[in-house]
């Protein structure tokens, strides 16, 4: 007797992030994400719950991997099922932060001094252990391999597709009026053995200024309060839309 499957079923939570929850379907290699109407920061001492955020970021994210899909980079995303769910592929994930930056501002000014502003070309990438219990240090490549965080040839390959990511994204944003100041991408292993681009690409993780304005439009209007959320988000998921 076949069966016709309508819908993913979602079944047990496995795990809930600041962000996110992740449930597991009755697919093993699948799993689904729920995008929370929550923001946070400052590893989570400022909180707010922010209605309407979840739908904006699993849309904007949804875009943005349907884009880096189609220019050949592996991520683990599968479709947008819902206004706030997303279906991906399981990954083990590495606990490693790859920011890319094209201008200096945030960490890098305050870790080492260089000049707010400071362009960055060619673009900068950083790695950071993800670790709330050691607020997510600065690793170079050779701490990587030493604990373990990915496996040693993944660590090329997540230099080079942050590198192409911030090529694409760039090109994406600046056609919109946006520039893509720095972004955050973390990497894993997916069922079939890729090394694959995981989580979210959001305002969350991404600093995006208004090119004519230099109004931010992502997550540093909440950690400084230099306006609403939602609207700076809105914007974002407006002008990527189209007219
Ligand atoms: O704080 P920092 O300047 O290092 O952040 C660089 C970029 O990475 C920003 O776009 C920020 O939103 C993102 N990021 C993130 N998650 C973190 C740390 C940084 O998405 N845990």
């Amino acid at each position: 007797m076949g069966s016709i499957i309508i819908a993913v079923e979602k079944k047990r939570r496995l795990y809930e992030g600041k962000a996110k929850v992740v449930y597991e379907t009755d697919d093993p290699d699948k799993v689904i994400l729920l995008f929370k109407d929550s923001a946070s920061a400052f590893d989570g001492t400022k909180r707010a719950d922010v209605k309407g955020k979840g739908a904006i970021n699993n849309t904007i994210s949804s875009i943005l991997f349907e884009i880096l899909e189609r220019e050949g980079i592996r991520t683990h995303y599968i479709k947008k099922l819902s206004e706030r769910e997303m279906l991906v592929w399981r990954a083990e994930r590495f606990p490693v932060e790859v920011v890319v930056r094209n201008v200096a501002t945030g960490s890098i000014v305050r870790r080492l001094g260089v000049k707010e502003g400071t362009e960055f070309k060619p673009p900068l990438v950083e790695f950071f252990m993800k670790s709330d219990e050691l607020h997510d240090p600065p690793v170079c490549e050779a701490h990587i391999i030493l604990l373990k965080l990915a496996p040693p040839e993944a660590v090329p390959l997540m230099k080079e597709t942050a590198v192409r990511v911030n090529e694409i994204l760039s090109g994406i944003f600046s056609k919109v009026g946006i520039r893509l100041v720095d972004f955050k991408l973390e990497f894993g292993r997916l069922p079939d053995g890729t090394v694959a681009v995981v989580d979210e690409i959001t305002p969350d993780s991404m600093r995006l200024w208004d090119m004519r304005t230099g109004e931010r439009l992502d997550k540093d209007r909440f950690r400084f309060d230099l306006g609403d959320l939602l609207e700076g988000y809105g914007e974002v998921l407006r002008r990527l839309s189209g007219p």
